[in-house]
C-alpha cells in the first residue's frame, strides 16, 4: 500500500525559474486557533510572533518521533525497553535540528545543558511511553503510515493540509486515524480541540480516498486513556462546510486586518498576552496577509 496520501499542489503559474510557492491552506491547528481567538490566529499565522515552547511541548514532539521510529522497526522489536532506548538518540537528532530547544535545559548564566534536568525530563518521557504500551501492543499493528502529510483542495477551493500521527488500514480496507495526545493541558480543555482535529483529518482522508474513516482514535498518554469515535458521512459533510466557513472568515479578516481577541480560559496558554488588548497590550502593526503559506503547522503543533 502507498505510504503517502499527499496530493501535491499544482505548480503556481509564473516563470519556470520562480521557486514553487505553496498555496495558502488551512491546517487543524490554525483553524482551531481562529475558532478560539482570531487575534491568536493572526499572531501565529500572520505576524508569526515567536513562541517559546515548554518542556512538555518538546517532550510531546520527542515522544511522537520515538513512536514513529518504533513502527519503523520489525514488529517483534517493538517493546517498551526498545522504545525507551530510542529516546536519547532521537532527542539528539531533534535538538540538533532545533538547537534552541536545548536552552530549555540551560542553567542560568551558563548556556550549557543541565544534565540532571535533561535526565529527569527524559524519564518523564519514558512514563508517556509506558502509558502508550499500556494502551496497545505495537507488535500487533502494521500501520499504513506514520506522520502522514495530507493535503487536498475541496470543491469550494479551500485547501486543507496537515500531518496525521498514524493511519491504520485493516485488510478489509477500513481506515483508523490515530492521534497521540501528550500535552500537559487538562484533557477536558483539549478534548473539543482534539475532536475538531480528528474530524479535519477524517474529511481529508474521506475526500482523498472516497472512504469515511471507520474510527478516529485519540490516545492520551498523559493519563493513559483513549477515546474512539466513529464519524458519519453526513457529519463530515457538515464539518466540511464548517471548515469552508472558517476559511472564508479568515480570508475576510486577512483582507481587513480585523482579527478580534476572544478572551477565554484558554488565554492562560497563550504566549501573546503582552500584545493582546484584553491584557492591556497593543498588537504590532498589521503586516498584511502573508504569502505563501499561512496554514503551515510546526512540529510542536503536530505533537500537541
Ligand atoms: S491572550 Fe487570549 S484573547 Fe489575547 S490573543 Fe491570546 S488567546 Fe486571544
Amino acid at each position: 500500500m502507498s505510504d503517502t496520501a499527499t496530493v501535491t499542489s499544482p505548480p503556481d503559474t509564473g516563470t519556470d525559474a520562480a521557486p514553487a510557492r505553496r498555496r495558502p491552506a488551512l491546517s487543524p491547528s490554525r483553524a482551531s486557533d481562529f475558532k478560539q481567538c482570531p487575534l491568536l490566529y493572526r499572531f501565529r499565522a500572520v505576524d508569526r510572533l515567536p513562541e517559546v515552547p515548554t518542556r512538555a511541548q518538546v517532550r510531546g514532539t520527542l515522544v511522537h518521533a520515538v513512536l514513529e521510529r518504533l513502527f519503523a522497526l520489525p514488529a517483534a522489536e517493538r517493546l517498551a525497553p526498545r522504545a525507551k532506548e530510542l529516546l536519547e538518540p532521537t532527542w539528539a537528532e531533534l535538538s540538533e535540528a532545533s538547537p534552541e530547544w536545548t536552552e530549555l535545559f540551560a542553567e542560568e548564566g551558563q548556556g550549557t545543558a543541565k544534565e540532571p534536568d535533561v535526565a529527569g525530563w527524559l524519564t518523564s518521557a519514558e512514563k508517556l511511553l509506558d502509558a502508550y504500551f499500556d494502551l496497545e501492543d505495537p507488535r500487533r499493528l502494521e500501520p499504513e503510515a506514520c506522520e502522514l502529510h495530507v493535503e487536498i483542495e475541496l470543491g469550494s477551493g479551500v485547501r486543507l493540509r496537515g500531518y496525521i500521527d498514524r493511519v491504520d488500514v485493516a485488510p478489509t480496507g477500513e481506515i483508523r486515524v490515530v492521534d497521540y495526545k501528550t500535552g500537559a493541558a487538562p484533557r477536558e480543555i483539549g478534548e473539543a480541540k482534539a475532536l475538531f482535529q480528528m474530524k479535519f483529518y477524517a474529511v481529508v482522508l474521506w475526500r482523498l480516498r472516497g472512504v469515511v474513516p471507520r474510527q478516529l482514535k485519540l490516545m492520551y498518554l498523559t493519563d493513559g486513556q483513549s477515546l474512539a469515535y466513529t464519524p458519519e458521512e453526513a457529519e463530515l459533510v457538515r464539518f466540511e462546510r464548517t471548515l469552508e466557513a472558517i476559511w472564508q472568515a479568515i480570508l475576510r479578516a486577512g483582507r481587513s486586518g480585523d482579527f478580534r481577541p476572544s478572551k477565554s480560559k484558554l488565554c492562560a496558554w497563550c504566549d501573546h498576552q503582552a500584545h493582546c488588548p484584553e491584557f492591556g497590550g497593543t498588537p504590532p502593526d498589521y503586516p498584511g496577509w502573508p504569502e505563501p503559506d499561512p496554514g503551515e503547522e510546526t512540529a510542536l503543533d503536530r505533537a500537541d
